[in-house]
């Protein structure tokens, strides 16, 4: 077990540590310019106990890892037709926020939940009244997997992200008028950037990750809060469309599912074993986390972790 060899984790810290020099913090949302580019933390959960290294008490926001959760809110709330009838399940190859595919692709529906444009349709299928109302059945639902009720969203960043969203603007709008989407840009930006800015620790993370590596269970309880058909299309796309436009090298090198998110954040799933939870702001020209991904990849190798 990795959790019963708590140096060696503390060990790998320090040497991943070192790259973190060569990556750059994300600074296309004005809030998270001031994150410490040095940091690097990672959480692993198994069988009921966590190990950890860094300072996982440090709080950072999902971003991209909460397309994962809308996803599943998304599926629960309208069932897998309605959604993929909104959003592909195919892998791009290009950047995150990329517009390219939704001119070119008849028809033009995003081709995965994980790309901006894709996790923007998920997010209006979310259920509920209001923005409040949605965004608080996706806290309620994040409270649940990670048996912590404190975690909230930062008004901060949320607040930076939706002043400057120009390019998902832009995606909302194409999708709007293709018939995609079909309800106010500005309420569903407000929801999307809020969902982005929902903030945890690596811990929460890690949790998270094994409950969706547990076939939808958790991790304390051993109760269903995901069902398991939608637990194994989350680890499905977390592999295939996970790691932005890395995702296909990840897999070679490292072969666990996982999804990062331009704070730094990396939530990975090893089916029927671990969660893990890395904060890394230091990203590389892809958008991971430059520490957080060699993190990964020598646990892989050193604890055989990989599903192929
Ligand atoms: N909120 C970010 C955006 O939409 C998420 C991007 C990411 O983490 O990849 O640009």
């Amino acid at each position: 077990m990795i959790c019963n060899d708590r140096e060696t984790l503390r060990v790998m810290v320090e040497e991943a540590n070192k790259l973190t020099k060569h990556g750059k913090v994300a600074d296309y949302i004005p809030a998270l310019k001031t994150a410490d580019r040095d940091a690097l933390s990672i959480a692993v959960y198994e069988e009921g106990t966590c190990a950890s290294a860094g300072d996982i008490q440090e709080k950072f926001t999902l971003q991209s890892i909460s397309k994962v959760l809308s996803l599943a809110l998304a599926l629960m709330d309208n069932g897998e037709e309605e959604v993929f009838s909104r959003v592909g399940m195919e892998p791009t190859g290009d950047p995150f926020n990329s517009i390219i595919k939704l001119e070119t692709h008849s028809p033009s529906k995003p081709l995965n939940p994980m790309i901006n444009a894709g996790a923007l349709s998920v997010t209006s299928m979310i259920h509920g009244g209001s923005v409040e109302e949605r965004l608080g059945r996706l806290l309620t639902f994040i409270h649940e997997l990670t048996g912590n009720p404190s975690i909230s969203y930062n008004e901060e960043v949320a607040k930076s992200e939706y002043e400057t969203a120009d390019l998902n603007r832009a995606l909302v709008y194409f999708m709007k008028q293709h018939g995609v989407i079909n309800e106010n840009s500005e309420t569903l930006l407000e929801l999307y950037t809020k969902q982005c800015a929902i903030e945890v620790n690596c811990e929460d993370l890690a949790k998270i990750g094994y409950v969706i590596a547990n076939e939808g269970l958790h991790a304390e309880s051993q109760r269903p809060v995901i069902p398991l058909h939608i637990a194994r299309i989350l680890k499905t796309f977390m592999v295939t469309c996970g790691m932005y436009n890395a995702s296909g090298e990840f897999a070679i090198r490292v072969g666990i599912p996982a999804k990062s998110g331009v704070s730094g954040g990396i939530m990975a799933s090893v089916p029927h074993r671990v969660g893990i939870g890395i904060y890394g702001p230091a990203l590389d020209e892809k958008g991971n986390s430059v520490a957080g991904m060699q993190l990964l990849e020598v646990l892989s190798q050193r604890y055989d972790l990989s599903i192929f």
